[in-house]
């Protein structure tokens, strides 16, 4: 195991900023991760994360064990080498198809259909440490079962106690696993629905097993942010002040910023990217919508606030041409727009963390974006 130490410069409340410091280096807290599905985040590669700033990227384990298989991805020297990025980087376990494919569960593990052929797919919390293991990010998630909201008392007490069984499995496996890479931390996940009292028993059970950081699942599935927010000020105060807190799948303004208030240290999230390409923009100013005809014969940028290179060098009406006739640089100009607004927005919340006034930024952003 290899804790991975948040080294916490400043507070604000419950707030928290600083570095998470890891065998590679370190990244900058609150972070959002982007989402790279199949070892890209859709339409950008990772020369352009880096000019956006990315300091940790999201890859799914899912579907890179089914395409190009976790033992290519190994054979051409791991995900970093694989990718061109020098970066941190997280895999997910394949958990989250749990919820996403409703596949098959049993108390061993689970059995998916592949996306791309229907071939009949099998993880364990063994074969997860392995396949992240052949993957080779820095860190590695605990295969989970994350229920549907809003699901039933038995639902939901059957998915925190296979994640607790499946947590203990992976965290030993972890230590005999031989192909991963030296220094490869291993998250648990805290699971419990909008259960207060399941959420503590998720988070007791998970921080028993005293894994590197920890991950808070089963949010984001259906239930509204007033619960979302109830479920984070109980669980995070039961996680150790000295690993990461990561909230899983969420990514809009408003709860970024009101998971940061409550203690979360990273977050992911599809949401900015794939908005992009739907032509919804995230500005200064709130939603854009792009494909709006007002925009036909607009000259000015997306935000005249924004410092990123699409706002720089291209009008709405040229970005709403591309996108109406399909053209693919559309997805790659707007999703650097949504990113550099999502990585401006943690900037200012680390900022505004370090000078103790993350309400104002808060209340601002819920004006703004509605709460
Ligand atoms: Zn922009």
């Amino acid at each position: 195991m290899n804790p991975l130490v948040v080294d916490v410069s400043a507070t604000d409340g419950a707030a928290r900023t600083g570095r998470v410091v890891t065998p590679r280096g370190s990244y900058r807290v609150p972070a959002f991760m982007p989402v790279g599905t199949r070892g890209a985040v859709k339409a950008l590669d990772s020369a352009d994360l880096g000019d956006l700033g990315a300091e940790v990227v999201l890859a799914n384990t899912y579907h890179l064990m089914l395409r190009p298989g976790a033992d290519v991805v190994a054979d051409l020297g791991g995900l970093h080498r694989f990718t061109g990025w020098s970066g941190h980087m997280l895999t997910d376990s394949g958990g989250f198809q749990v919820h996403s494919l409703r596949p098959k569960v049993d108390d061993d593990g689970v059995t998916f259909a592949s996306v791309y052929d229907g071939a009949s797919t099998r993880l364990t919390p063994e074969s997860a440490v392995e396949v992240q293991g052949l993957l080779g990010a820095d860190i590695q998630m605990v295969l989970d079962v994350c229920a549907s909201l809003p699901a039933g008392p038995d639902v939901l007490r059957l998915a925190v106690d296979r994640t607790s069984a499946w947590a203990a499995r992976a965290r030993a496996h972890f230590d005999r696993v031989e192909r991963r890479p030296e220094g490869q931390s291993l998250f648990g996940i805290v699971q419990g629905g909008t259960d207060a009292g399941l959420r503590t028993e998720s988070a007791t059970r998970t921080v028993a097993l005293d894994f590197d950081g920890y991950g808070i699942g089963g949010l984001s599935v259906g239930e509204s942010r007033a619960e979302m927010l109830d479920v984070l000020a109980t669980t995070v105060p039961l996680l150790p002040s000295d690993r990461p807190r990561y909230l899983m799948g969420v990514g809009d303004p408003v709860g970024l910023l009101e998971a940061v208030a409550l203690g979360v240290d990273q977050f992911d999230c599809v949401a900015p990217t794939r908005a992009a390409r739907h032509g919804s923009l995230w500005t200064s100013t709130g939603p854009l919508h792009l494909r709006n005809a007002l925009h036909a014969r607009d000259d000015g940028p997306i935000d005249a606030a924004c410092p990123c290179t699409t706002c720089a060098r291209w009008s709405r009406g040229y970005l709403r041409h591309l996108l109406a006739v399909g053209e693919p640089t559309a997805w790659r100009l707007l999703s650097i727009h949504n990113l550099t607004f999502v990585f401006g927005l943690m900037d200012e919340a680390r900022a505004a963390v370090a000078a103790g006034d993350l309400a104002t930024l808060r209340a601002r952003t819920a004006t703004v974006w509605g709460s």
